[in-house]
């Protein structure tokens, strides 16, 4: 059968998940919450049930929610109607689609490396060609390797910010610097702004959309699965021109063509209840708890993760193996699963760093710590 990309047969997070599990480690490799979710979601579910939202939402997505977004988005000044806005099942397959609905056999695609794990599949499966950048060493765009790599075959730029894995967070300045590399291109964005609620120490979460010029050629890609904290239930949303939209729902409606209706009801009612501020504290306080614990473990922090889910860890004062053979290593020896960064890399080179998961329960947190301590 054709393998129709260069990726894994096998991700990298339900490698380490089921390693994890095999073992019986604490699992900080992928990228999910163990805490429970916000009571009023569980009831606003069994409600879109109860009220028969269970046939086909409309294709772009539950009205209600789709006027919720546009209200949610215009308070951090995001101006959208509901023609920029498509529910989705999920950033992952927003990203495909988006990609799917813009890229054609033979365009360049420029990702930054280190990159989340489905971008190069998704393009190479539309056709598509990526083109490596590297981020700096703390993971900072250099914009004239990124203004070398674009050729007259460039298509589109994949961005993450916040960024997966390290959480660095794209400045206002950054997106300028940007818009004026593009200005005389028709190159496209896609930017992956899953980790949009989760910003710490007061620092600001600029969207591709809230810059002027950008938002007439992004498609910006969210999750409620990271935003409120439930991975499994697979809705998100895409935000795009009139025009970029169109594009996508050409493809989105022969793709899953809706999504989940009694889920982007339940949805839909919590965004007029859903606090950021407080979603931050308690996650920055997650953060800094996970910080606080492993200080006197032998790991080296370069960087805390100014957003997200993730902290990346520095290994080489304990071990010379690779990532992944120290990333397997811990988890079978130490009980404490993490996800090497080479996973990011399209070479897999070895980075000497792993990446924790920190959305976990202090007890979860506690107990990996008393593992690695233990161990290390
Ligand atoms: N992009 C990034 C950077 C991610 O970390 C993830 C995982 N949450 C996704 C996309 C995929 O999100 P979803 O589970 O909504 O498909
Ligand atoms: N986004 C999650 C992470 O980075 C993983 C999602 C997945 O398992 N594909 O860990």
């Amino acid at each position: 059968l054709p393998k129709k990309h260069s990726g894994s047969d096998f991700t990298i997070f339900s490698e380490m998940t089921a390693l994890a599990q095999k073992h019986d480690a604490v699992n900080l490799s992928q990228g999910f919450p163990d805490y429970e979710i916000d009571e009023r979601l569980k009831k606003f579910l069994a409600e879109g049930t109860e009220k028969n939202f269970n046939q086909y939402a409309p294709m772009s997505g539950n009205p209600l929610l789709i006027e919720n977004l546009m209200e949610f988005n215009q308070r951090r000044k995001i101006e959208v109607s509901k023609e920029n806005i498509t529910v989705s099942p999920g950033a992952t397959y927003g990203i495909y689609t988006a990609l799917a609905s813009v890229i054609s056999f033979g365009d360049e695609v420029i990702v930054l490396e280190p990159n989340y794990d489905s971008y190069v599949p998704a393009i190479e499966m539309n056709g598509g060609k990526p083109v490596f950048v590297s981020l700096n060493e703390i993971f900072e765009v250099n914009f004239d390797a990124l203004q070398k790599a674009i050729t007259e075959k460039t298509k589109a730029i994949m961005i993450n910010s916040p960024h997966n894995p390290s959480g660095k967070i794209w400045t206002k300045n950054d997106w300028e610097k940007l818009s004026r590399i593009l200005e005389n291109t028709e190159i496209i964005l896609i930017s992956d702004e899953v980790y949009d609620v989760l910003t710490y120490d007061d620092q600001e979460f600029f969207s591709a959309f809230h810059h002027p010029k950008l938002s007439e050629r992004c498609f910006s890609i969210f999750s409620f699965g990271k935003m409120f904290h439930l991975t499994g239930w697979k809705v998100g949303y895409v935000l795009a021109s009139e025009e970029l939209s169109l594009a996508y729902r050409r493809v989105h409606q022969y793709l899953s063509f809706s999504v989940n209706a009694p889920a982007q009801y339940a949805l839909a009612k919590y965004l007029e209840v859903f606090d950021v501020k407080e979603n931050i504290k308690t996650m920055q306080n997650k953060r800094d708890f996970f910080l606080h614990q492993i200080q006197d473990l032998p790991f080296t922090l370069n960087e805390k993760a100014e957003a997200g889910y993730f902290q990346i860890l520095d290994f080489s004062n304990i071990s010379d193996l690779s990532d992944k053979d120290f990333a397997i290593w811990l988890t079978e020896k130490a009980k404490v699963a993490t996800i090497p960064v080479s996973a990011f890399y399209h070479d897999q080179k070895n980075t000497g760093k792993v990446r924790f998961c920190f959305a976990k329960k202090e007890e979860t947190i506690l107990k990996a710590v008393e593992n690695l301590k233990a161990f290390l």
